[in-house]
Protein backbone atom coordinates (compact mmCIF):
# COMPACT_ATOMS: atom_id res chain seq x y z
CA UNK A 1 0.00 0.00 0.00
CA UNK A 2 1.09 3.15 -0.60
CA UNK A 3 0.28 5.51 2.59
CA UNK A 4 -0.19 9.45 2.20
CA UNK A 5 -0.05 12.05 5.21
CA UNK A 6 -0.96 15.39 4.84
CA UNK A 7 0.90 17.59 7.74
CA UNK A 8 0.02 20.99 8.81
CA UNK A 9 2.20 22.71 11.39
CA UNK A 10 4.18 18.91 12.06
CA UNK A 11 0.52 17.90 12.40
CA UNK A 12 -0.94 14.63 10.46
CA UNK A 13 -4.64 16.14 9.13
CA UNK A 14 -5.13 13.44 6.93
CA UNK A 15 -4.11 10.33 5.99
CA UNK A 16 -5.11 7.82 3.06
CA UNK A 17 -3.87 4.47 1.84
CA UNK A 18 -4.13 3.74 -1.81
CA UNK A 19 -2.91 1.44 -4.12
CA UNK A 20 -0.54 3.36 -6.44
CA UNK A 21 2.96 1.95 -6.85
CA UNK A 22 4.44 5.72 -7.14
CA UNK A 23 3.26 8.98 -5.65
CA UNK A 24 2.37 10.88 -8.46
CA UNK A 25 -0.78 9.36 -8.90
CA UNK A 26 -1.81 10.13 -5.34
CA UNK A 27 -2.16 13.92 -4.93
CA UNK A 28 -5.33 14.33 -6.58
CA UNK A 29 -7.27 11.12 -4.84
CA UNK A 30 -5.24 12.49 -1.77
CA UNK A 31 -7.20 16.28 -1.91
CA UNK A 32 -10.09 15.04 -3.18
CA UNK A 33 -10.56 12.60 -0.18
CA UNK A 34 -9.41 15.77 2.08
CA UNK A 35 -11.90 18.44 0.51
CA UNK A 36 -14.65 15.90 0.53
CA UNK A 37 -14.60 15.62 4.24
CA UNK A 38 -13.57 19.27 5.15
CA UNK A 39 -15.14 22.53 4.16
CA UNK A 40 -11.34 24.28 3.76
CA UNK A 41 -9.29 23.71 1.06
CA UNK A 42 -5.39 24.67 1.34
CA UNK A 43 -3.79 27.61 -0.97
CA UNK A 44 -0.53 25.81 -0.62
CA UNK A 45 0.32 22.14 -1.61
CA UNK A 46 3.98 21.43 -1.01
CA UNK A 47 5.31 18.26 -2.38
CA UNK A 48 8.99 16.33 -2.89
CA UNK A 49 9.55 15.21 -6.82
CA UNK A 50 7.90 12.20 -6.79
CA UNK A 51 4.45 14.03 -6.87
CA UNK A 52 5.53 16.23 -10.29
CA UNK A 53 3.26 16.19 -13.25
CA UNK A 54 1.59 18.50 -15.58
CA UNK A 55 -1.87 16.64 -14.37
CA UNK A 56 -1.18 17.65 -10.85
CA UNK A 57 -0.26 21.51 -11.71
CA UNK A 58 -2.79 21.68 -13.98
CA UNK A 59 -5.47 20.79 -11.13
CA UNK A 60 -4.14 22.72 -8.67
CA UNK A 61 -4.01 25.44 -11.05
CA UNK A 62 -7.51 25.29 -11.88
CA UNK A 63 -8.65 24.78 -8.46
CA UNK A 64 -6.60 28.12 -7.71
CA UNK A 65 -4.17 26.33 -5.07
CA UNK A 66 -0.61 27.25 -5.71
CA UNK A 67 2.31 24.42 -6.33
CA UNK A 68 5.50 23.75 -4.26
CA UNK A 69 6.33 20.94 -5.91
CA UNK A 70 9.98 19.73 -6.30
CA UNK A 71 10.69 19.63 -10.01
CA UNK A 72 11.54 15.74 -10.81
CA UNK A 73 14.84 16.84 -12.34
CA UNK A 74 15.60 19.71 -9.82
CA UNK A 75 18.77 17.99 -7.89
CA UNK A 76 20.19 16.39 -11.25
CA UNK A 77 19.91 20.28 -12.69
CA UNK A 78 22.41 20.95 -10.53
CA UNK A 79 25.13 18.66 -11.14
CA UNK A 80 28.07 19.40 -13.57
CA UNK A 81 27.30 16.06 -15.26
CA UNK A 82 24.05 17.58 -16.56
CA UNK A 83 25.22 20.69 -17.22
CA UNK A 84 27.92 19.70 -19.99
CA UNK A 85 25.73 17.29 -21.32
CA UNK A 86 24.84 18.67 -24.93
CA UNK A 87 22.57 16.05 -25.83
CA UNK A 88 19.88 17.92 -23.00
CA UNK A 89 17.75 19.92 -24.51
CA UNK A 90 17.85 22.39 -21.29
CA UNK A 91 21.16 22.87 -22.65
CA UNK A 92 20.69 23.73 -26.13
CA UNK A 93 19.76 27.26 -27.47
CA UNK A 94 15.99 27.76 -27.97
CA UNK A 95 14.40 30.50 -30.45
CA UNK A 96 11.46 30.63 -28.85
CA UNK A 97 9.67 33.17 -31.58
CA UNK A 98 10.61 30.30 -34.10
CA UNK A 99 10.03 27.52 -32.07
CA UNK A 100 13.54 25.90 -32.86
CA UNK A 101 16.64 24.64 -30.60
CA UNK A 102 20.35 25.07 -31.69
CA UNK A 103 22.71 21.77 -30.96
CA UNK A 104 26.23 22.06 -29.94
CA UNK A 105 26.84 21.32 -33.46
CA UNK A 106 25.28 24.12 -35.01
CA UNK A 107 22.41 22.31 -36.63
CA UNK A 108 18.46 23.23 -35.88
CA UNK A 109 16.15 21.23 -34.33
CA UNK A 110 12.49 21.97 -35.29
CA UNK A 111 9.25 20.75 -35.24
CA UNK A 112 8.78 17.43 -36.70
CA UNK A 113 5.38 16.52 -35.10
CA UNK A 114 2.76 16.32 -32.33
CA UNK A 115 1.17 13.65 -30.68
CA UNK A 116 -1.44 13.35 -28.02
CA UNK A 117 -0.77 10.99 -25.26
CA UNK A 118 -2.80 9.25 -22.24
CA UNK A 119 -1.21 8.09 -18.69
CA UNK A 120 -2.21 6.12 -16.53
CA UNK A 121 -4.55 8.17 -15.07
CA UNK A 122 -6.46 8.97 -18.38
CA UNK A 123 -5.41 12.48 -18.31
CA UNK A 124 -3.95 13.66 -21.54
CA UNK A 125 -1.36 15.26 -23.07
CA UNK A 126 0.03 16.68 -26.07
CA UNK A 127 3.67 16.55 -26.97
CA UNK A 128 5.72 17.99 -29.16
CA UNK A 129 8.41 16.26 -31.68
CA UNK A 130 11.37 17.63 -32.42
CA UNK A 131 13.96 16.46 -34.93
CA UNK A 132 17.42 17.54 -35.95
CA UNK A 133 17.65 18.87 -39.43
CA UNK A 134 21.03 16.82 -40.28
CA UNK A 135 22.74 14.88 -37.69
CA UNK A 136 25.08 12.91 -40.55
CA UNK A 137 28.80 13.10 -39.85
CA UNK A 138 28.32 14.70 -36.72
CA UNK A 139 31.65 14.08 -34.39
CA UNK A 140 29.51 15.27 -31.55
CA UNK A 141 27.11 12.10 -31.98
CA UNK A 142 28.10 9.85 -28.84
CA UNK A 143 28.02 12.55 -26.65
CA UNK A 144 24.23 13.78 -27.73
CA UNK A 145 22.25 10.84 -29.20
CA UNK A 146 21.57 8.78 -25.72
CA UNK A 147 19.93 5.51 -25.70
CA UNK A 148 21.81 2.31 -25.95
CA UNK A 149 18.86 0.05 -26.89
CA UNK A 150 17.85 1.26 -30.02
CA UNK A 151 19.33 -1.21 -32.81
CA UNK A 152 19.57 1.49 -35.36
CA UNK A 153 23.20 2.07 -35.83
CA UNK A 154 24.60 5.36 -34.00
CA UNK A 155 25.82 6.46 -37.63
CA UNK A 156 22.63 6.54 -38.93
CA UNK A 157 20.26 8.17 -36.30
CA UNK A 158 18.87 11.50 -35.96
CA UNK A 159 18.83 13.76 -33.06
CA UNK A 160 14.97 13.49 -31.64
CA UNK A 161 13.05 14.41 -28.80
CA UNK A 162 9.19 15.48 -27.21
CA UNK A 163 8.20 17.68 -25.05
CA UNK A 164 4.68 18.59 -23.12
CA UNK A 165 4.85 22.43 -23.56
CA UNK A 166 2.09 23.18 -21.10
CA UNK A 167 4.35 20.84 -18.73
CA UNK A 168 7.69 22.82 -19.50
CA UNK A 169 5.94 25.82 -18.82
CA UNK A 170 4.00 25.02 -15.27
CA UNK A 171 7.49 23.38 -14.45
CA UNK A 172 9.15 26.84 -15.01
CA UNK A 173 6.40 28.49 -13.26
CA UNK A 174 6.59 26.01 -10.28
CA UNK A 175 10.63 26.44 -10.32
CA UNK A 176 10.27 30.00 -10.23
CA UNK A 177 7.72 29.56 -6.89
CA UNK A 178 10.32 27.50 -5.03
CA UNK A 179 13.65 29.13 -5.28
CA UNK A 180 11.67 32.27 -4.14
CA UNK A 181 12.42 33.03 -0.74
CA UNK A 182 8.87 31.81 0.29
CA UNK A 183 9.21 28.83 -2.07
CA UNK A 184 12.58 27.73 0.11
CA UNK A 185 10.68 28.25 3.74
CA UNK A 186 8.17 26.22 2.67
CA UNK A 187 10.30 23.10 0.90
CA UNK A 188 12.38 23.20 3.69
CA UNK A 189 9.52 22.87 6.26
CA UNK A 190 8.50 20.28 3.99
CA UNK A 191 11.52 18.23 4.64
CA UNK A 192 11.53 18.95 8.28
CA UNK A 193 7.64 18.56 8.76
CA UNK A 194 7.04 15.55 6.37
CA UNK A 195 9.71 13.03 6.61
CA UNK A 196 10.45 14.16 10.68
CA UNK A 197 6.53 12.40 11.31
CA UNK A 198 7.17 9.41 9.20
CA UNK A 199 10.52 9.52 11.05
CA UNK A 200 8.76 9.70 13.93
CA UNK A 201 6.37 7.02 13.55
CA UNK A 202 8.71 4.73 11.75
CA UNK A 203 11.79 5.23 14.08
CA UNK A 204 10.81 6.69 17.41
CA UNK A 205 7.25 4.65 17.88
CA UNK A 206 8.87 1.64 15.81
CA UNK A 207 6.21 1.43 13.21
CA UNK A 208 7.74 -1.27 10.96
CA UNK A 209 4.60 -3.23 9.98
CA UNK A 210 0.92 -3.25 9.48
CA UNK A 211 -0.46 -5.67 12.45
CA UNK A 212 -4.21 -6.57 9.93
CA UNK A 213 -4.17 -7.26 6.56
CA UNK A 214 -6.46 -5.40 3.84
CA UNK A 215 -6.52 -1.64 3.10
CA UNK A 216 -9.02 -0.72 5.52
CA UNK A 217 -6.68 -2.59 8.50
CA UNK A 218 -3.85 -0.66 6.88
CA UNK A 219 -5.89 2.73 6.83
CA UNK A 220 -6.92 2.21 10.53
CA UNK A 221 -3.42 1.50 11.67
CA UNK A 222 -2.19 4.06 9.59
CA UNK A 223 -4.72 6.58 11.21
CA UNK A 224 -4.05 5.37 14.67
CA UNK A 225 0.05 6.20 14.16
CA UNK A 226 -0.91 9.57 12.89
CA UNK A 227 -2.70 9.98 15.73
CA UNK A 228 -0.26 9.14 18.87
CA UNK A 229 2.13 10.90 16.37
CA UNK A 230 -0.17 14.21 17.04
CA UNK A 231 -0.80 13.61 20.83
CA UNK A 232 2.87 13.48 21.14
CA UNK A 233 3.90 16.45 19.17
CA UNK A 234 1.16 18.68 20.97
CA UNK A 235 2.89 17.32 24.34
CA UNK A 236 5.97 18.37 22.77
CA UNK A 237 5.10 21.79 21.20
CA UNK A 238 3.35 22.88 24.62
CA UNK A 239 6.55 21.95 26.39
CA UNK A 240 8.80 24.03 23.82
CA UNK A 241 6.08 27.02 23.75
CA UNK A 242 5.68 26.88 20.14
CA UNK A 243 1.78 25.81 20.61
CA UNK A 244 0.53 28.39 17.97
CA UNK A 245 4.15 27.91 15.32
CA UNK A 246 2.96 26.45 12.04
CA UNK A 247 6.61 26.56 10.12
CA UNK A 248 10.07 26.28 11.92
CA UNK A 249 11.88 29.60 10.48
CA UNK A 250 14.20 29.66 7.89
CA UNK A 251 17.41 31.66 7.62
CA UNK A 252 19.70 29.81 5.13
CA UNK A 253 18.77 29.34 1.48
CA UNK A 254 18.06 25.59 0.47
S1 LIG B 1 24.01 14.52 -33.24
FE1 LIG B 1 22.70 15.92 -34.36
S2 LIG B 1 21.71 17.12 -32.76
FE2 LIG B 1 23.46 16.15 -31.83
S3 LIG B 1 25.13 17.60 -31.96
FE3 LIG B 1 25.24 16.30 -33.75
S4 LIG B 1 24.09 17.34 -35.34
FE4 LIG B 1 23.53 18.24 -33.39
Amino acid sequence: YNIQYGIDAEYVVWVTVGPQPTDTTTLLPFLQDFEAHFPQKYLNIIADAGYESEENYLYLEQRGQIAYIKPNNYEMSKQRKYQKDIGRRENMEYNADKDFYVCANGKKISVSGERKQKTKTGYETWKTQYSCENCSNCTLKAQCIHGNRSKTPLETRTKHFEISKIFQQKRAEDLERITSKKGIELRVNRSIQSEGTFANVKADLQFRRFLGRGKVNALVESMLMAMAHNIGKMHHKIQSSRSGQYLFPVNNAA
